[in-house]
């Protein structure tokens, strides 16, 4: 029976039960708290919610909800998504441009590189792993702002030559904040005359506590102009994956997170996603935040025409009716119903949102005027 009841919902969620049932009355449906509902519509709850759909239990697939959750067999690894953050002018975009070069893939692809918020190198030996290039700090807390979870760990660029400066502090706080690891990449140790234990000290008052001073944060010191020490960089990211265990299910209709978004004059809503569950294939029906439509084409960092994108894959996707926000969540759907029924029912809980703050706005005006 692919059903569940909104008690037995809410408390899997850690919600109150009337909140699920108002939240089922907004996307109109009537349900009390005894009442079963089907698991198409439990997932989208789940995802109002802010949260994800995980397996919980054996007794999972009996209660229904067979296709939103995952088993054990069904999960598969999956590659590391990758954050670097740290102080303006440390070496983090030359980090990821250095980076971006030691992609095997991109040389046998002749490479010509489109510049996407995010892209997937693949390393020696088979690995995989996806850069996020998040514009700035603010980029990564209105994602976190909106739920989403994009980044399984934290590369901390440190310029040995600066040390850890105000948004060095900033980033430490944001891993911290989204419980993801990190990895302290020390860059510029081409300079002359550079004290990485100044460096080291300074991080421990942060609490974060390197490996050479008996913590277990990976250290590692690297040169992003000169390329010193990335094959390092890259099997201390693949080695905190291993002990991250990250997998995903890629049999499945697809899920994930936008990255960025534009209206391109002539390819009209051009959306990145970071595909986090499930295959996203050219032609699946996609709504994203509030907007829909049929994926048209579907773009690789490497600006290949893909036919379909795994888990921790970042693409471009074109389709949309329009320009989803960064941070908000996607998912493949069956038919234009439901992607209609769940557009609209985020229309309208966006509307409500902007009623409020207007509303919350009028009532301040007046208090000022009283
Ligand atoms: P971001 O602001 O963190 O993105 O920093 P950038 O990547 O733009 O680098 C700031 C400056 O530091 C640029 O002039 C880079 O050429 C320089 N830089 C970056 N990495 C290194 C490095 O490893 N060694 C040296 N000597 N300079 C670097
Ligand atoms: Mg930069």
């Amino acid at each position: 029976p692919e059903a569940i009841t909104v008690q037995e919902l809410a408390n899997r969620m850690a919600a109150r039960g009337g909140e699920v049932v108002k939240a089922l009355f907004r996307m109109g449906v009537m349900a009390t708290l005894t009442q079963t509902i089907d698991a198409d519509t439990a997932e989208l709850v789940v995802n109002e919610f802010g949260h994800r759909v995980r397996r919980v239990s054996e007794s999972d697939v009996e209660q229904g909800l067979e296709g939103t959750v995952d088993t054990d067999e069904e999960l598969l690894p999956r590659p590391p998504v990758v954050t670097i953050m740290g102080h303006v002018d440390h070496g983090k975009t030359s980090l990821l441009d250095a980076l971006r070069k030691t992609d095997m893939a991109g040389r046998e692809a002749g490479g010509i590189t489109q510049h996407i918020g995010a892209y997937q190198v693949q390393v020696a030996g088979g690995h995989k792993v996806t850069f996020i290039d998040t514009p700035g700090h603010a980029a990564f807390t209105a994602m976190r702002a909106r739920g989403a979870s994009v980044t399984d760990m934290v590369i901390l660029v440190v310029a040995a030559d600066d040390g850890v400066m105000p948004q060095t502090v900033e980033a430490i706080h944001h891993a911290k904040a989204a419980n993801v690891p990190l990895i302290v990449a020390v860059n510029k140790i081409d300079k002359p005359g550079v004290n990485l234990d100044r460096v080291r000290q300074e991080l421990l008052q942060h609490e974060i506590v390197v490996e050479s001073l008996g913590g277990d944060t990976m250290e590692i010191q690297v040169s992003a102009t000169k390329a010193m020490n990335l094959d390092k960089l890259l099997e201390a990211i693949l080695l905190q994956a291993e002990v991250l265990d990250l997998k995903a299910n890629p049999n499945r209709a697809a899920e994930g997170t936008v990255i960025e978004s534009k209206l391109d004059k002539g390819r009209g809503p051009v959306a990145t996603v970071l595909v986090q569950r499930g295959t996203l294939k050219q032609g699946d029906l996609v709504v994203a935040g509030a907007e829909w439509g049929r994926v048209r084409a579907m773009l690789d960092d490497k600006g290949r025409q893909m036919k379909d994108a795994d888990p921790s894959l970042p693409v471009e996707i074109l389709g949309l009716s329009g320009v989803p926000s960064a941070g908000e969540t996607f998912v493949a759907v069956e038919n234009e119903g439901r992607a209609r029924e769940i557009s609209e029912f985020r229309q309208r809980r966006l509307r409500d949102k902007q009623a409020a703050a207007a509303g919350a706005a009028r009532g301040t005006l007046a208090d000022m005027m009283a």
